[in-house]
């Protein structure tokens, strides 16, 4: 099973998230009980919809998550993709 450990290096607030059962996901939302705040994701997008007779064509790609500590109020990591 692989996990994932969140530390602030600032305050020492941690969590550890482990995924469900079925289909190993991690609910990043829930990360908001334990102290952290997660940033409405970084997204791009290539092209304009009115282009497209389908929305499947707009290309879009994810580029960065932040997550905050919302103990310190201060220390935050960015996830890049
Ligand atoms: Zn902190």
């Amino acid at each position: 099973m692989v996990k994932m450990i969140l530390i602030c290096g600032t305050c020492g607030n941690e969590v550890e998230m482990v995924p469900h059962q079925v289909g190993h996901q991690i609910q990043m939302s829930k990360l908001v009980n334990y102290g952290f705040r997660v940033d409405t994701p970084s997204i791009d997008k290539y092209g304009d919809i009115g282009d497209y007779e389908d929305i499947d064509d707009v290309d879009v790609e994810l580029r960065e998550i932040r997550i905050n500590c919302s103990k310190c109020q201060d220390d935050y990591i960015v996830l890049e993709f």
